[in-house]
């Protein structure tokens, strides 16, 4: 599998980069992991968003849909005419949710350009298999373990600190998590990971290599890294907007 960071900024795009966004490839298939705020542009930069197999939601905060409303445009108004429906797997209510940000009646929201489906525990998307886990957040918001060509690949989405991230992510090839805290800070409880328990949490599921993502613009990046390296000796990385990752 090939990964494509699109988006890497945490709760907000920041300057330099959209909010959450991920790219997934695998023998010319290919999925997008959440398509936050600015996401849908840097999308057309490395691929075709006509030639998507799906977008795969963790939950249903802004940072981490909003451009369903770009792509929705995109989909319905093309000049030759509406294109066939993309797949958005997503929690229970996706398809309202996408609805209600665009100020439309729900029925038929935006069915017309999206096949929205819930996510059920284990799902196959082309050469992709997907499973999902619920972890900690405000709202229902998952884990997604992808696998594909015997390697795999798990994204946090956002959570906080539980054990069921460490179970969703055990001996996985990459980790992608979410950092928005650091220790130091004033975190709210329930709702987000400190990059040492990032770290904590790779390490504790056996997986070698961690991508810290979610990085929200007012940390220093630098401080977030140390953080975890602090708690985890595999190789780790910062997520940058375009990175590329062989999987
Ligand atoms: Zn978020
Ligand atoms: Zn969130």
């Amino acid at each position: 599998m090939r990964l494509t960071v699109l988006g890497c900024a945490g709760s907000f795009p920041s300057a330099h980069s959209p909010a959450s966004s991920y790219l997934l490839e695998h023998d010319d298939h290919r999925i997008v992991l959440d398509l936050g705020s600015g996401a849908f542009g840097a999308l057309q930069r490395h691929a075709d968003p006509y030639r998507l197999d799906a977008v795969v939601l963790s939950h249903l905060h802004p940072d981490h849909c909003a451009d369903l409303c770009g792509y929705y445009v995109a989909q319905a108004y093309h000049p030759d005419g509406p294109r066939p429906p993309v797949a958005v797997r997503g929690p229970v209510g996706t398809a309202d949710r996408a609805a209600a940000m665009f100020g439309m009646r729900a029925e038929p929201g935006m069915r017309g350009a999206f096949a929205f489906a819930d996510h059920g525990p284990a799902y196959e998307i082309g050469p992709f298999r997907i499973e999902t886990t619920p972890v900690v957040h405000p709202v229902p918001a998952y884990a997604l373990r992808v696998s594909a060509g015997g390697r795999t690949l798990v994204y946090s989405g956002d959570t906080a600190a539980t054990p069921a991230l460490v179970e969703a992510a055990r001996r996985a090839d990459l980790a992608l998590f979410e950092a928005s805290f650091l220790q130091s800070g004033q975190n709210a409880p329930g709702v987000h990971l400190t990059a040492r328990e990032a770290g904590e949490h790779a390490r504790a599921a056996g997986v070698p290599r961690l991508v810290l993502t979610h990085l929200v613009a007012w940390n220093d990046p630098a401080h977030s890294r140390a953080e975890a390296a602090a708690a985890y000796d595999g190789e780790l990385h910062l997520a940058e907007p375009g990175a590329t990752y062989a999987v």
